[in-house]
Parts: C-alpha cells; sequence; structure tokens
C-alpha cells in the first residue's frame, strides 16, 4: 500500500488533530494568544528511527513518546503546554496504516494533556523515518524553573522512579532478565511511555531553586544543574528512588545501581530546595500521588559525588557519563 500525497495526509490524518490557533492548518503560520504577565516557553527534540526507538515499535507509542518527551522539557520549566508543531519526514516502506496508528496515539495523548497540534510539516525522505516536534507553552513571567538556581545546602530532589526506562529498553533489545511478565510490562512501559511531570513543574515554581528532567541520566543531568549553579552535589546511591520491578533486577544482582544512576530516559524531575520547604514538598508530593525523594545534597565544592552502597565515593565526570 503506497501513501497518498502530502496534503492528502495532511487533510485525512493531521488537520483533524489542528487546534484554534492552528488556523484549521490552512494558512501560513499559526496563532497563538499569551495570558497578559506571561512568557512563552519553546522546546524542540528530534527522533530518529534506530537512533532513538526501534524502527518496529508501535507507531501509536513512537508518536505519544515523541511529545512527551517535549511536555516533559516544558513541566521540568514549569510551563503549562499550550500545543505543539510536528514535522514527520516518512520514509518508503511507512504505509497509510503506520500513519492512521500515529495520528491515533497523538489524538490520545492530546485529550490526555488538553493540547493541540498547531502546525508542522510532512515530508518524504530517502533517509531513516525522523519526527520533529515543537511543544510551546507559558510560564508567568520571570517565574520559570531553572537549572542555575541551586544552593550550597539545598537538598537533590527526585520525583517517581528512576533506572525503569533504561531496562525496559535493555527487555525492548531482547535482553534476558529475571522477571515475571508483569514485572517486565511495567518496565517496557516507562521506556515507550514517559509520564512529563507537567503537574510537579506547575507546583515547584516558587519552591525548587532550581529543576530539569532527566533524559540523560540522572547522574549526567545533576552534574547540569551543578555546572548551571555553580556548585557541586554529594548523593547517596542508595537513596536513589526504584520501582519494585526494578528493585528485583537489583537484587537478581543484574542491575547495579550505578546503572540506575546513569540510565537516561526517564522523564522524571530532578530538582533542588531548601530544607525549609521540606514538608510543603511532602505535602505536595501526597497531593500528586507522586513520590518525591532526597538523594543527596548541594555543596560548594564543584562535582558530583555518588557514595555507592559501601560508602566509597566515585567522582563522576561534570555532565559526562562514567561508569563505576
Ligand atoms: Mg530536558
Amino acid at each position: 500500500m503506497s501513501l497518498p500525497g502530502e496534503f492528502e495526509l495532511i487533510r485525512r490524518y493531521f488537520a483533524p488533530l489542528a487546534g484554534p490557533g492552528s488556523l484549521k492548518l490552512t494558512d501560513d503560520a499559526a496563532v497563538v494568544d499569551l495570558q497578559p504577565g506571561r512568557s512563552l516557553v519553546a522546546t524542540t527534540d528530534t527522533v530518529i528511527a534506530g537512533v532513538h526507538f526501534l524502527a518496529d515499535d508501535p507507531p501509536d507509542l513512537i508518536a505519544r513518546k515523541a511529545l512527551r518527551v517535549n511536555l516533559s522539557d516544558l513541566a521540568s520549566m514549569g510551563a503549562e503546554p499550550l500545543g505543539y508543531l510536528l514535522v514527520t519526514a516518512l520514509p518508503a516502506g511507512i504505509d497509510e496504516n503506520w500513519v492512521a496508528q500515529f495520528s491515533r496515539g497523538l489524538a490520545q495523548d492530546q485529550a490526555e494533556f488538553s493540547i493541540s497540534l498547531l502546525g508542522g510539516d510532512t515530508a518524504f525522505t530517502p533517509g531513516p523515518l525522523s519526527l520533529t516536534i515543537t511543544a510551546l507553552g507559558q510560564v508567568e513571567r520571570g517565574k520559570a524553573l531553572l537549572r542555575s538556581g541551586a544552593k550550597p545546602g539545598d537538598r537533590v530532589y527526585l520525583s517517581g522512579t528512576i533506572g525503569d526506562s533504561a531496562f525496559g529498553l535493555k527487555l525492548a533489545k531482547g535482553e534476558p532478565l529475571t522477571l515475571s511478565p508483569s514485572e517486565k510490562s511495567s518496565l517496557l512501559d516507562r521506556y515507550r511511555l514517559p509520564q512529563p511531570r507537567l503537574g510537579l513543574g506547575r507546583r515547584l515554581i516558587g519552591v525548587a531553586s532550581a529543576a530539569m528532567d532527566v533524559s540523560d541520566g540522572f547522574a549526567a543531568d545533576l552534574g547540569h544543574i551543578c555546572q548551571a549553579s555553580r556548585v557541586g552535589a554529594l548523593v547517596e546511591a542508595a537513596k536513589l528512588p526504584v520501582s519494585p520491578a526494578l528493585r528485583s533486577v537489583l537484587e537478581a544482582g543484574e542491575a547495579s545501581l550505578v546503572e540506575v544512576a546513569t540510565g537516561g530516559d526517564d522523564y522524571e524531575l530532578l530538582f533542588t530546595a531548601p530544607a525549609a520547604v521540606e514538608l510543603l514538598l511532602g505535602r505536595i508530593a501526597t497531593e500528586l500521588a507522586l513520590p518525591l525523594t532526597a538523594v543527596g545534597e548541594i555543596r560548594r565544592e564543584p562535582g558530583v559525588i555518588v557514595l555507592d552502597q559501601n560508602g566509597r565515593a566515585v567522582e563522576l565526570g561534570p555532565g559526562g557519563y562514567r561508569h563505576f
């Protein structure tokens, strides 16, 4: 089955996703109104088959993950999403059924996150399938959460659990792990369908001193916050929040806390906050039914130090991965 042309694909699959600001994709550009006193927050991300996802991953999940990693970047700034632009480069071999499933995935997440498509472009490519999403959001002027505000004495927090996605990817690639079917599917879900922490990001405005989402891996991303804030951090690996499924992998000796700390693709929020807001953070965690775990402390000395389960300090290069 061959694909219809660009305009027909847009008419059948992308125009139905378009919201009010998009002018139904019939004009040259989208027009987005901001509320008074708010700033526009913009982020973009490209994913390529064979690099960021597996070419035979389900199309609806590819779409939703591509959208969600962008929403996660809005969450990390404390922004509320307004909509998104989508550029697809489709290779030969993609058929109409693929595009139909892909657009259904987008429709599902548009409903979940109350956003719509604002515009984009559809092209055909001799190379691999590539998707670029640009998400737009808004935040109170001057209030966006930045990476640069961490202060010595602040605590380092993580939302949810980390490491699941890295091990979900191993499962998706066919690596054997001693797990029950339900544990396996929980790790695979974390890899395929991250949960952007938009509600948490909004609540952290005025509470967190610095924030970002975990995409490169906890240790590397904490390095990014430390560099931007000109501070360092001391973390206890044993305090890193892990899911019950990943706990079994650790207990079976098939994973180390180091892999948890460096795994990546978690899309949890990593943030710092002064000790004085501990109780408030406890209330926010309860309200959102999302655990917020203190894993370490910001200090003046540069560099991220992770203490392993034996109390052995291992220095991680600034911003870089280092397996130990
Ligand atoms: Mg990010």
